[in-house]
């Protein structure tokens, strides 16, 4: 198939592997910052294909899972104020809030729907005018301008009951707050793929500079994932850290400027809170003044109990890259993609769900 062969050819995984090897006189710590990256690591298998030099971290790139327990409580508290329907995506309703989710609230009576975009939620308030919808905008800069498309369409028709819950988070940002952070000592970043098509390279220069630290942008296939983290061992071995576009086909340096400037004018950029890592500037993306009609957190009053944290999680330690999912006690005991007690067992993209599903050791 094209664009998914050529990138799994064995022969190139080999020769790859080779060279990153050639490379590897040095320890170097890598982190892969997006989810998407983290399953295709572990699907694939490729983290016993490094040399032991090598260390891969996974870090705060999966948007169910930094969605904090606070934010997770609000969604709830919404879903149960009579005549609301909440819309998400579907990773979401398996969650655990602080004291429940919403698969339970739907089970309790809870109007709550999942879609697969942002405008079957718009076709969901147009087919319920006697109902207010809520869709619930988690995720990167990858998903928040189909968001603030969904809600300039609701504008245009003059809908009054479609509303959006923004909890998107920036990604910059929390790679600078990690790296300010100095909790984790990096060499590389292997930059995300689905973002970058939106916000392009620029973004992460100013990262390099102020942190000295190398960067390449990858793609999901195992040869894409092997290239960018090549890309990045030479840029360490020659001291000269830089940010790359090993993922041409899909990402520019300028990123998507249509899709930014949509973004813009849609949403306001604020603090944003992630689990784990807790309030960082400029990460979180709210509803702009121009479309406050729109914003769910204006529309209702939503009250929610302070938010207690699963006994025993590591989470946020994970979401760090401070700890490996094996580190938790409860991996794989009480805790399972069937029965998960954090959101990193839940979602796709979370690294207790990954390394549950394939396995594999620790780099
Ligand atoms: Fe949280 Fe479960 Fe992962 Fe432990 S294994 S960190 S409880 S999600």
């Amino acid at each position: 198939m094209k664009y998914i062969d050529e990138f799994r050819d064995a022969a190139l995984v080999r020769s790859l592997v080779q060279r990153i090897r050639q490379r590897s006189n040095r320890s170097a710590r890598l982190m892969e910052f997006c989810g998407g990256h983290t399953v295709a690591i572990y699907r694939n298998g490729l983290r016993q294909l490094f040399p032991p030099t090598v260390e891969l971290l996974s870090g705060p790139g999966c948007p169910i899972c930094v969605t904090p327990n606070v934010d997770i409580d609000k969604v709830i508290s919404l879903s149960r104020i009579p005549g609301v329907i909440i819309a998400i995506f579907g990773d979401l309703m398996k969650v655990p809030g602080s004291r429940s989710s919403l698969q339970r609230a739907k089970a309790e009576g809870a109007d709550v729907r999942i879609v697969y975009s942002t405008m079957d939620a718009v076709q969901i308030a147009r087919d319920n005018h006697d109902k207010s919808v809520v869709f619930v905008g988690i995720g990167f800069e990858t998903t928040a301008p189909t968001v603030a498309a969904s809600v300039v369409q609701a504008q245009r028709e003059g809908m009054k009951n479609y509303f959006v819950l923004s909890l998107h988070k920036l990604t910059p940002p929390v790679i600078r707050a990690l790296l300010s952070s100095g909790e984790v000592n990096l060499d590389g970043i292997i930059c995300p793929g689905h973002v970058s098509t939106i916000i392009g390279s620029e973004p992460y220069e100013p990262i390099v500079r102020d942190f000295r630290i190398a960067c390449v942008i990858s793609g999901f296939e195992p040869l894409d994932i092997l290239q960018a983290s090549y890309m990045l061992m030479v840029q360490i071995e020659e001291e000269q850290p830089r940010i790359e576009i090993a993922y041409r086909r899909a990402v520019r340096p300028e990123g998507n400027r249509e899709a930014l400037a949509l973004m813009n004018k849609v949403f306001s950029i604020g603090l944003g809170v992630w689990r784990g890592i807790g309030g960082v500037a400029h990460s979180g993306l709210k509803l702009s003044e121009e479309y406050r009609d729109f914003d769910a957190e204006v529309k209702f009053e939503v009250t929610t109990d302070p938010p207690v944290e699963h006994q025993g999680c590591l989470c946020g330690e994970v979401l760090r890259g401070v700890k490996v999912p094996t580190d938790c006690q409860l991996f794989s005991d009480s805790c399972t993609p069937e029965h998960p007690v954090g959101p990193c067992m839940v979602s796709s993209e979370g690294s207790c769900s990954a390394v549950y599903l394939f396995g594999g050791a620790h780099g």
